[in-house]
């Protein structure tokens, strides 16, 4: 795998693909920061090595159309202040403007292109695009996680043009480690804990990860379509009815394999899903009708604890309750606490997947377990043992 470390940058241009996608508020202040500051190790070493970089990115969904309100302009500043170099901004990402600015690039300078979004050629992968970027780099780095399950020009396509010259930055060579530890390398026992609404977007991820983990926690609204397909009494918690063979016939496969499922045994339940409602513990096989479980239980919680503390590896995707109302995410607080532990006797921890990172940051915990995914459905797609075009394009 060529990471950044295998070149010298020494009077040499870097092309890099950041994920620069952030958060902007009605006055375009980036509200949150830490795309920026995870992109920084990678900027930094092609600027200490004495060379320069050429930095792209998309922004929000301009679908193809230049947008002022989408323009990168408005996080220069930021980036200059974190990167802790003036950038040098071009409003456009291909063309006269951006060539002359590249020709002018000294060593030790950043150039920051404007939105690639406002090309439809960007999300369309289109070749001859994807060309016009590559003639702004002697070395083509890809550090965008984020957007790697993507085969857009500037993440996949344009590889093509730098068969030699082209490697992972910092970022995404972190990325692609952590999924690998817990995957392929991982210390047994592996366990897997997955949370979050519903079993058919997480499907593919557990089909793909029985053949990998020892242990498999479920939490979350996915329980009840286990649950009942069982037998058990779920009353109105949100329930696949047309997915309950699937739930058999996970747990059947999951006992060929040896995999040990955690399901919940006592479950809070509310008469509505809403903060104020009232709640019960209740067995999770006899919820009474009116009734719906929206967070983990005492006992489960017990059983969920012991198998975390036991486990050298673990990957953590989805809440075990809606984490969003306060009087039902204090399952997901425990977990995170579990993990935290865990983490402190030496396990390697995983977090990240659709909305678990909000949880994770939500309630403070990204700093206590070893890893946070920086991609949402990038990281989704890794777990269900797909190959992102943006990683294949570097190492084809
Ligand atoms: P996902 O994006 O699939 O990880 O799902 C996350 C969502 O699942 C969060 O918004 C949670 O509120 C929701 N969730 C977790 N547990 C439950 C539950 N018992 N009933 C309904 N929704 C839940």
């Amino acid at each position: 795998m060529k990471t950044i470390d295998d070149y010298i940058f020494e009077d040499k241009k870097a092309l890099i693909r950041v994920d620069f996608n952030v958060p902007l508020d009605g006055e375009f202040n980036v509200t949150d920061t830490s795309r920026i500051e995870a992109a920084k190790p990678t900027i930094l070493k092609v600027l200490e090595d004495g060379g320069s970089a050429v930095l792209m990115s998309h922004l929000g969904r301009p679908k193809g159309q230049r947008n002022e309100d989408m323009s990168l302009k408005h996080i220069s500043e930021k980036v200059s202040e974190i990167i802790g170099v003036q950038v040098k901004f071009v409003d456009d990402c291909v063309g006269e403007k951006v060539e002359q600015a590249y020709g002018n690039l000294q060593s030790g300078e950043i150039l920051l292109l404007d939105n690639l979004r406002f090309y439809s050629e960007e999300t369309s992968g289109d070749k001859d695009f994807a060309e016009k970027l590559s003639k702004f780099g002697d070395v083509y780095v890809n550090d965008a996680f984020g957007t790697a399950h993507r085969a857009h020009a500037s993440t996949t396509i344009v590889a093509q043009f730098f068969p030699e010259n082209k490697c992972f930055g910092y970022l995404l060579a972190k990325e692609i480690k952590a999924i690998e530890k817990v995957m392929q390398t991982g210390e047994k026992p592996v366990t897997a804990i997955l949370g979050g609404a519903k079993v058919s977007s997480k499907i593919t991820i557990i089909e793909n990860i029985l053949d990998k983990v020892d242990h498999l926690i479920i939490g979350g609204g996915m329980t009840y379509t286990f649950v009942k397909a069982q037998g058990g009494q779920v009353g109105d918690s949100i329930c696949e009815d047309d997915k309950l063979d699937l739930a058999l016939d996970i747990l059947k496969k999951a006992a060929e394999k040896n995999v040990m499922v955690h399901l919940p045994v006592d479950v809070v339940a509310a008469d509505a899903f809403d903060n104020g409602a009232n709640t019960q513990t209740v067995s999770v096989n006899e919820i009474p009708e009116g009734w719906q479980g929206l967070d983990a239980g005492p006992k489960t919680l017990e059983k969920f604890k012991e198998v975390i503390l036991q486990s050298k590896t673990i990957l953590w995707n989805g809440p075990v309750g809606v984490f969003e109302m306060e009087s039902f995410a204090k399952g997901t607080i425990a977990v995170g606490n579990y993990v935290d532990e865990a983490t402190q006797k030496r396990a390697f921890s995983l977090v990240g997947g659709g909305d678990s990172v909000a949880a994770v940051k939500q309630f403070g915990f990204q700093d206590k377990v070893s890893y946070v995914s920086t991609g949402g459905g990038a990281m989704l797609e890794s777990l269900e043992g797909k190959t992102l075009p943006g990683i294949a394009a570097i190492l084809g």
